[in-house]
């Protein structure tokens, strides 16, 4: 497990009591780490990066291929000879 950084000893210490927890952040499941630090036993969580939430939706992904696509149009606008 990676090392959470703990504010009140400004550094990454040791943790003691680690669990994964699901919440809810902005309407998305997040998986973050909870624990405490083994010197100050200040609480400490972490989000985790997961590959699911690297993912993207499929709404997410139509915007992106209208977005790719309107994008084409401008380049298709120019000719190479327009170029400075
Ligand atoms: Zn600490």
């Amino acid at each position: 497990m990676d090392r959470i950084y703990c504010i009140k000893c400004r550094s990454h210490t040791e943790n003691v009591d680690e669990r994964e927890e699901q919440i809810t952040s902005k309407g998305k499941p997040r998986l973050v780490m909870k624990a405490l630090c083994a010197i100050c036993s200040k609480k400490e969580n972490k989000f985790i990066t997961t590959e699911k939430s690297k993912t993207v939706s499929q709404e997410e992904y139509e915007q992106l291929l209208v977005k790719l696509s309107e994008l084409q149009n401008t380049i298709n606008k120019f000719d190479e000879k327009d170029l400075k």
